[in-house]
């Protein structure tokens, strides 16, 4: 029978897929001998079948007596008992961590009996009974029954408030903690309809099932679907013995970081909150003291942390947040992961483990995000609105980055606000996984309460939105849609900027500036030597080292592939000529070759066009001396190059009107109704233009090659790529071919020039391409997948008209992501399969790339490198990003492409 339920002693970090991720940590640390609370965890497996049939699975109910009776046995104490009780806590735990889903039931197991028992077993310590008597009403009533958090905050609040100002939670007494008790039991009959239930065994059987149930609740869904975490997972149950950080004052509840997680420094980080249970510090409920304040305070506990954060780093070989409660002088640790960390915190992680030796540079290089690499060049307020702007407010530097926008006082105002495209910043006192929606759609996120690791800052650090949390100045007032901070008023629509690097809030919108990154890749001396740029300059070093992935860009013009070229491409991987037709000049010159009814007419133009074209490919060549170029032949549908239809015939209709004399126009009108398609992205462009107009094509070839004779003669090395776009078969390629290479030779023969890199080859970028590539391939030296045509007629979506809907596809999993952001690998991706296939076996030396934009994807970049690519193109930005995802591809492959 399948085993549903697992002691801690039994399972290991490996088991996160049965145990997730909280059970298998607790269970590695039990076994390594930490001080862990004893346990045991239900499955995942549990969870799913639970799920699937609305019932316990068979054996389960029997399972768990099982080890509840083992765990009391273990104690030496019984569930609800009068004398001695056993208490517990149920805490969820998913593969993966997902603030997003329910929590945590602590205090499991009191009733009117066991409250008695508990205050025993605390010397008579009956406030404490009847605190955590309280809390347990009031957590199981929230998260197993969805009772509204705010109706027990407003009865603890103004019970607070009647033991006078700026009274604190451990202000209320035995008595008044029973009689918020007694008002707690009532919402909870006013709210549910039933009784608190008495019998722990039933206590905890309908929190087991809350939390099983937890997993299709709407706020784990809305998480996993921004956070692409499969539906089919399920969350495991884990059930661990209490121990208590609200005992006095030599007790007390903290998480700790083996480093810091925001700058990535080694050194010990986190919040401790003396007398107080867990949920106190991540609800903001009193300030909490920075995690080296417990050396003073408890210098023992603080040394037996320290060395466990110590093992804990070592064993992992990874930075580690860590849980913990300290009960009367005893630590005990409650939870351990691997952290999550900013992508500056990532990077000087992985450069200063490598440097330890503790992790290898491949590992290192694994480490870091190439998703979130962009970040790290973000931009920070500028140093002079720094010097000469006063804060309003200052606060606790949760997430990196400067934002500015409009305030809004909620999240559904800020996301409805910025579906109208407004930038906004997000006001909160704290933020509750409800409010991720808006959190997500905002620029930056301000909260008046909570620590570094309340629930704003987890979020906003893992989705890289700037965040100040903690600013306690700010007085908010919700209702007027105000906040007042030192004496400064600020309303909802005002701009704020806040500073997440440092913590401060400014009002208007301040100039921003380059990161130190960025200064550094600039040449600035002082950047240079920063950490950060250290870590980037080295683990990029090892990235070029171990990739076999050449990246090119794409890039038009001498300045984008000198930008291009800097940030380390190896070649321009496509060359859009058409942004070359444009501007006065060209334009008349195109058009006067669409209009020509003679060839006479049509050379003329090309005339025109030809030195213009060359000058252009003479920069571009010189820019990228030494490195391949491909330049792609005009591409687009002709109408692109003419007045829009519609407004022309109202322009022509309108001067007719007013009698003038329209006969130019009236030309111009018929030559665009002539021209005009019903579907111009599958009509006259591509290769069928070369086709049609074979001028035009041979025009171009003749630029690129003068130009390159140019650069040869002026001493560079030009190394020139011709490629044809839209080609569906191989007699296309073929006449193109036939017709264009004589061109080229002519030219070389003229000029007296051998070019000894210069290919012809062709996209491939529709269906028909992909499954006829072994043909074609007998008439190409390479191919470039343009994935952006590729994945439009693969799926049938048009690529202009999509943002329509794919946000809905993607919410719906009807399709796994955006197919024009990341290869959709079934079906675009199986084509681009056929093709390397039956390309590369029709012809052994056949070059292959990418240059749609999926060339800088981090994930479409390793299913390149798997597919025996030779390069990668992709836009100059993104060039370190598809350098970095490439060596990871080449050191990690199949882990980097399940990420
Ligand atoms: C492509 O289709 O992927 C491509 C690179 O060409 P374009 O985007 O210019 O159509
Ligand atoms: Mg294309």
């Amino acid at each position: 029978m399948t085993k549903h339920v697992y002691d801690f002693s039994e399972g290991s970090r490996d088991m996160k897929d049965l145990l997730g991720g909280k059970g298998a940590n607790l269970a590695e640390m039990t076994n390594m001998g930490l001080p862990v609370p004893p346990g045991f965890t239900i499955t995942t497996e549990a969870c799913l079948s639970y799920l699937a049939s609305g019932g316990y699975p068979a054996g389960l109910a029997e399972e768990v007596e099982e080890h509840l009776t083992k765990l009391e046995a273990d104690m030496g104490k019984r569930l609800g008992d009068a004398e001695d009780p056993l208490l517990v806590s149920v805490r969820s735990g998913a593969k993966f961590s997902m603030p997003g889903m329910m929590d945590t039931v602590l205090n499991l197991g009191l009733n009117d009996e066991s409250v008695k028992g508990l205050a025993k077993q605390t010397g008579g310590d009956e406030r404490f009974a009847w605190d955590a008597y309280r809390r347990f009403v009031q957590m199981f009533g929230k998260i197993v029954m969805d009772i509204p958090s705010n109706l027990f905050e407003d009865v603890l609040d103004a019970a607070k408030e009647a033991k006078g100002e700026n009274a604190q939670d451990t202000d209320l007494t035995a008595d008044d903690l029973k009689a918020l008790h007694a008002t707690y039991l009532d919402i909870y009959k006013e709210q549910t309809g039933t009784d608190f239930p008495a019998d722990p065994r039933e206590q905890m059987r309908l929190s087991v099932e809350a939390v099983f149930s937890s997993w299709n609740g709407k706020r784990a869904v809305d998480y996993r679907r921004k956070n692409k975490i499969s539906d089919s997972l399920g969350t495991a149950v884990n059930i661990v013995a209490m121990v208590f950080g609200n005992r006095g004052d030599d007790c007390g509840t903290g998480v700790a970081f083996t480093r810091d997680p925001a700058t990535g420094e080694k050194m010990p980080y986190g919040d401790y909150l003396q007398n107080a249970q867990g949920e106190d510090v991540v609800a903001g409920i009193r300030l909490t003291l920075p995690l080296a304040d417990l050396e003073k305070l408890d210098p023992t506990s603080y040394e037996g942390l320290r060395d466990v954060m110590n093992i804990l780093e070592g064993h992992y070989r990874d930075m580690c947040d860590i849980e913990f409660t300290i009960e009367k002088g005893k630590l005990w640790i409650l939870q351990t992961r691997v952290g999550k960390r900013t992508a500056f915190g990532e990077w000087v992680m992985a450069y200063d483990m490598f440097e330890e030796g503790l992790i290898s540079a491949d590992d290192a290089l694994l480490r870091v995000d190439a998703n979130r690499l962009e970040e790290l060049f973000k931009r920070v307020i500028a140093d002079e609105a720094k010097e000469s702007e006063k804060p309003i407010a200052k606060g606790l530097n949760a997430s990196p980055g400067a934002a500015s926008g409009k305030v809004v006082f909620s999240a559904d105002e800020a996301q409805e606000w910025a579906s109208r495209g407004e930038r906004v910043i997000l006001v909160r006192r704290e933020t509750t996984p409800d409010d991720y929606h808006g959190m997500i759609a905002s620029q930056g996120i301000l909260t008046s309460a909570g620590g570094t690791n309340s629930h704003a800052a987890v979020v906003a650090r893992g989705e890289g939105i700037p965040a100040v949390c903690g600013a306690d100045a700010i007085k908010l007032d919700f209702v007027a849609k105000t906040f007042l901070a030192n004496g400064t008023r600020v309303t909802e629509g005002d701009v704020i900027t806040i500073d997440g690097f440092d913590g401060t809030v400014y009002v208007g919108e301040l100039p921003l500036q380059e990161s130190v990154l960025e200064k550094a890749r600039g040449g600035d001396a002082e950047a240079r030597e920063a950490k950060i740029w250290k870590a980037y300059a080295r683990l990029m070093e090892h990235t070029d080292l171990v990739r076999r992935l050449k990246v090119r860009a794409n890039a038009d013009t001498p300045d984008q592939s000198t930008n291009a070229r800097d940030r380390g491409a190896e070649g321009i991987g496509l060359c859009r000529t058409e942004h070359m037709f444009l501007g006065q000049e060209r334009v008349e010159a195109v058009q006067q070759m669409i209009f020509a009814e003679t060839p006479e007419e049509e050379q003329k133009a090309y005339d025109v066009l030809t030195p213009l074209q060359r000058g252009d490919f003479v920069g571009i060549l010189t820019a990228m001396s030494g490195l391949p170029v491909t330049v792609r032949l005009l591409d687009p549908p002709l109408h692109e190059f003419l007045p829009d239809q519609v407004e022309l015939a109202v322009e022509v209709a309108v001067a007719k009107e007013r009698g003038e004399d329209v006969t130019d126009k009236e030309r111009v009108l018929r030559k665009v109704n002539e021209l005009h398609e019903m579907n111009p992205m599958l009509g006259l462009r591509g290769v069928r233009l070369g086709i049609v107009k074979p001028g035009l094509y041979a025009m171009q070839v003749r630029a690129i090659v003068e130009a390159a004779c140019d650069v040869k003669e002026q001493g560079d090395d030009p190394k020139v790529e011709i490629m044809i776009p839209l080609v569906a078969t191989k007699p296309e390629l073929e006449q193109m071919r036939a017709e264009l290479e004589p061109v080229a030779q002519e030219v070389l023969a003229r000029r007296g020039v051998t070019l000894e890199h210069f290919e012809w080859g062709t996209m491939i970028e529709l269906p028909r391409a992909a499954v006829t590539a072994g043909e074609i391939a007998e008439v190409a030296e390479f191919f470039s997948f343009g994935t952006n045509d590729l994945t439009q007629t693969a799926f049938g979506f048009s690529r202009d008209d999509i943002g329509k809907f794919v946000g809905m596809y993607e919410e719906r999993k009807l399709v796994p992501a955006n197919p024009f952001v990341t290869i959709d690998i079934p079906g675009t991706g199986r084509l681009m399969q056929i093709a390397v296939e039956d390309g590369k076996a029709a012809n052994p030396s056949l070059h292959l790339g990418i240059c749609g934009e999926h060339g800088g994807d981090p994930a479409s970049v390793v299913f390149c490198h798997q597919l025996g690519l030779d390069h990668v193109s992709c836009s100059p930005f993104r060039v370190e990003t598809a350098r970095l995802a490439a060596g990871q591809a080449a050191v990690g492959g199949a882990e980097v492409a399940s990420r």
